[in-house]
């Protein structure tokens, strides 16, 4: 399966040929709708069929390896026959929220110290998780910090390394729950210039100032030294 999200996360749609359609999921030979995984949740949207009609995706989820991706079909969906061509569309507006809050997440990771234990992109609010033992976090601080990276409008690339590179580099990993993304030997970076590299499969805006203002919600104590920091855009 061809991930066009990967490569190019602002696709928001493309021609692709049905696989295989049943109660469970749609598999398909290309798809722009990103699967949930690394804290970030599945696509919505639709395919479009040349009859004119159209299946609600409701949710996408990765399969049994790791291009595979689960297009998971409204309840009562008339499913699309094997063979059939169409077109993949993703709900774009909620998407574009998540790659902002996402990329977000990237910039929370320059400003707190820590390795990350896990974290959460939904739509209109995300959240990190620090192994940190400090309680002592400044809201205002963080908040600041976070509009001042987006202000700067940063601009954000992907890299590719092998996994000897990764092995050599053990300190680009920041986020000790999820494992660096692995494609063929190869390790995705997202770098977000002079500010945050690290493994990351996710969709991501091109650069910082289109995540626009922020606001930090509360920092929550989830055990001894779990900080939990929770993100929210600033006019919600
Ligand atoms: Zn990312």
């Amino acid at each position: 399966m061809e991930l066009i999200f990967r490569e190019d996360a602002y696709a928001k749609s493309c021609e692709a040929t049905v696989l295989s359609a049943d109660t469970a999921g749609i598999r398909l030979d290309r798809t722009v709708f990103y699967p949930e995984g690394g804290g970030q949740i599945g696509d919505h949207g639709r395919l479009l069929l040349a009859d004119g009609s159209a299946v609600e995706i409701v949710d996408t989820k990765k399969g049994e390896s790791h291009d595979d991706v689960v297009h998971i079909p409204a309840e009562g969906s008339t499913l699309p026959a094997v063979g059939a061509v169409l077109t993949a569309e993703i709900d774009w507006e909620r998407r574009h929220r998540l790659m902002r809050l996402h990329s977000c997440m990237h910039l929370l990771c320059a400003v707190v110290e820590g390795d990350v234990t896990g974290g959460q992109i939904s739509d209109g609010k995300a959240r990190l998780d620090f192994n940190l033992p400090d309680t002592s976090l400044d809201k205002q601080h963080i908040q600041d910090e976070l509009n001042r990276l987006i202000a700067e409008d940063h601009p954000t690339r992907t890299r590719w390394i092998t996994a000897e590179e990764m092995a050599a580099n053990p300190e680009l990993v920041r986020t000790m729950s999820v494992k660096p993304p692995m494609t063929g030997g190869r390790v995705r970076l997202l770098d977000i210039e002079g500010t945050d590299l690290q493994p990351c499969g996710g969709t991501h805006i091109a650069r910082t100032g289109e995540i626009g203002r922020i606001r930090v919600g509360k920092i929550e104590n989830k055990g001894r030294q779990n900080r939990r920091i929770n993100i929210h855009f600033a006019d919600t």
